[in-house]
């Protein structure tokens, strides 16, 4: 299988239960290899941002989403480890604020949106907000319905003022999110991650995929496709997400500015 087979097709629906987790259909058995090409695609990312950033014309925005501890900082680490820190803001989007309660619930996503020449990652994001208040009840299918579509919008807009839009929703089994936070729990360098609450929301496990399974089905769009990624085997993740970002910038036939009139030749005094 190639990485933009993992894409959500729009319109069809989603059932995670028949989406693989592991990573076996799409990297070989050669680690070594892998590993190489992760360090090739590593290098490539890095020209792109940096003709992205030259160029000064598109814009890249990230949406990752996942279950606890499917490795959404993993990811960003390993997959932008090659490129230059000034040309990527993260953008993490933790329990709202009561004065972000206060407004709308895109209210606090739309500043962190990248600018021209910019790529921006979204760790978790605005898709929080048709998870957490609809597997609490806080909202009903209706609002949830509405937000979907006012979601898609959103997107639309974006997209037709020059953002490219990729979203990952990383995913992992049930049976490797206990395994994960087993290690959490027994690794004295990684306890510090282990939070009580994230055994509360896997005990919501069922509830969190039927509302992803939602999610996945109604937002996946031309403009803002989702992928869902097998993210039970690490180096699989990291390369389908980064052949996946590879691929959108290079869709974009970016070229270097022509330099300034006159620049070719000039003395250098
Ligand atoms: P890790 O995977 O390493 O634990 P994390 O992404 O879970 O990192 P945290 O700061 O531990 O980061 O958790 C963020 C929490 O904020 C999550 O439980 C998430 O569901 C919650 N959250 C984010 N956005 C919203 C929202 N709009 N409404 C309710 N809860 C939200
Ligand atoms: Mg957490």
């Amino acid at each position: 299988m190639k990485p933009r087979d993992t894409r959500v097709k729009p319109g069809s629906r989603v059932s995670l239960a028949d989406w693989h987790t592991d990573g076996d259909a799409f990297v070989g058995k050669d680690k070594a290899a892998s590993m190489a090409r992760l360090d090739d695609d590593r290098v490539r990312l890095e020209e792109l941002q940096e003709l992205l950033y030259a160029e000064g014309k598109h814009r890249l925005l990230v949406v990752l989403q996942a279950m606890d501890t499917a490795g959404k900082d993993s990811t960003i680490r390993h997959v932008f480890r090659g490129v230059d820190p000034l040309g990527v803001r993260v953008a993490n989007f933790g329990v709202p604020s009561t004065h972000e309660l206060r407004h709308d619930y895109l209210w606090r996503v739309h500043p962190h949106v990248p600018a021209s020449g910019e790529i921006a990652i979204f760790n978790r994001s605005h898709y929080e907000d048709v998870l957490v208040p609809r597997v609490n009840g806080a909202i009903g299918h209706a609002e949830c319905e509405r937000r979907y579509r006012q979601i898609n919008d959103f997107e639309r807009m974006l997209s037709e003022t020059g953002t490219t839009i990729r979203k990952f929703y990383l995913h992992i089994s049930k049976d490797e999110q206990k395994k994960r936070l087993e290690a959490r729990r027994d690794t004295p360098k990684k306890r510090w991650k282990f939070q009580p609450g994230d055994l509360a929301v896997r005990a919501q496990w069922d509830d969190y995929r039927a509302a992803y399974d939602a999610l996945l089905s109604a937002t996946s769009t031309r403009h803002a496709p989702w992928h869902v990624v097998p993210a039970d085997d690490k180096l699989a993740r990291n390369l389908i997400v980064s052949a996946l970002l590879i691929e959108a910038l290079e869709g974009l036939d970016m070229r270097y500015p022509e330099p300034v009139a006159g620049v070719a030749g000039t003395p250098i005094i």
